[in-house]
């Protein structure tokens, strides 16, 4: 009998729909079967419980059984956990998209920043396609330099000819351009000169450049009304733009990052248990800087350190990063030795 494929009495079932979405925080935390704590695996020899190789996320050891199914290591599936990240980080693969959403709204109030009586707006509208849409809404957005609102702007009005005065309804903040670098995000405010020679005045306290962090850009996120999503070309149901932030990690079963065994008592973990490991553990340094109140440079840095784990976990071979951290370095060795 072949027992990779056992018999299931179940129905067979159509699919009618495929539905493709983000998963929100809430639902990592709610497919999740154990909040994983610690970085280690096992404790005493045994798998330690909140620990990488906890048995509620299914087994890989054919004596034991996995503790939320009670299934074999040939049956069960696997089961997610979650991990709960110190502060809000990148997902690397949504940058590109999270950079243009953060162009098309005001960095002060998440109003798109386009208003809708323009004709740029407009054909962005009749657009069906929301890739697109995006795309066309984003040109409509990126030379504003200031989230209208204040002053009125002039509309034609409905069933006369004359111009209607109507307020966008915008906070009338300054723009900053934003742009990626690396794994950071940053913000540059401009300073420019009107034609009547007296400079525009940034509110003091603003650096001119600054370093715009995963929490900032969550909280300009979440602020984006259900309907702008919707022209954004993001439904909010599956994907809400805030979701983009990795606020919770999921953490994938044993079974899809099996140990290997290496004799009767010792085992090597999968690159990805390692790598995870790596992330927990920045995760608690974090923590306790923050919980030590350690001074905000100091905090940075550490958040930066676990972006970075992060980052790499998803992709290894992220241009500037490892590989090519390490390649500089011995680029620099070998000038060293031969000059
Ligand atoms: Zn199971
Ligand atoms: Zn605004």
């Amino acid at each position: 009998m072949d027992l990779r494929f056992p018999y299931s009495p179940a129905e067979v079932a159509k699919v009618s729909v495929v539905q493709f979405g983000i998963l929100s925080p809430d639902e990592i935390r709610q497919m999740s079967v154990v909040h994983i704590e610690h970085s280690e695996t096992t404790e005493r020899g045994k798998p330690k419980p909140g620990g990488l190789s906890d048995p509620r996320m299914g087994t890989i050891d054919r004596k034991m059984k996995c503790e939320t199914c009670m299934a074999n290591m040939a049956e069960c599936p696997g089961h997610f956990g979650h991990l709960e990240l110190a502060k809000p980080m990148f997902h690397i693969g949504f940058m590109k998209t999270v950079l243009s959403i953060l162009r098309c709204v005001c960095f002060n109030c998440s109003k798109i920043l386009a208003d809708e009586e323009e004709p740029k707006f407009k054909q962005a509208m009749r657009i069906k396609n929301p890739k697109n849409r995006l795309k066309k809404i984003l040109d409509a957005c990126k030379n504003k330099s200031k989230c209208e609102g204040g002053d009125e702007i002039d509309v034609q009005g409905q069933d006369s000819d004359e111009p209607v005065k109507k307020s966008r309804g915008g906070c009338g903040a300054q723009q900053p351009k934003i742009s990626i670098d690396g794994m950071k995000m940053v913000a540059e405010y401009k300073l420019h000169k009107k034609k009547n020679d007296d400079q525009e005045q940034l509110p003091e306290p603003v650096e001119r450049k600054q370093l715009l962090t995963a929490e900032k850009v969550l909280s300009i996120l979440k602020r984006i009304s259900d309907e702008d999503c919707q022209l954004l070309g993001l439904n909010p149901k599956y994907a809400r733009p805030d979701w983009m932030i990795l606020q919770v990690l999921p953490i994938p079963p044993p079974p899809v990052r099996p140990s290997v065994m290496m004799d009767t008592s010792s085992r090597s973990e999968d690159d990805l248990t390692h790598q995870l490991a790596m992330i927990i553990r920045h995760n608690e340094n974090l923590k306790r800087q923050e919980r030590n109140g350690a001074p905000a440079h100091i905090i940075s840095e550490f958040a930066q350190l676990l972006q970075f784990h992060i980052a790499t976990y998803f992709d290894n071979e992220l241009p500037g990063q490892s590989p090519g951290t390490v390649s500089s370095l011995i680029a620099t060795l070998i000038n060293t030795i031969c000059s």
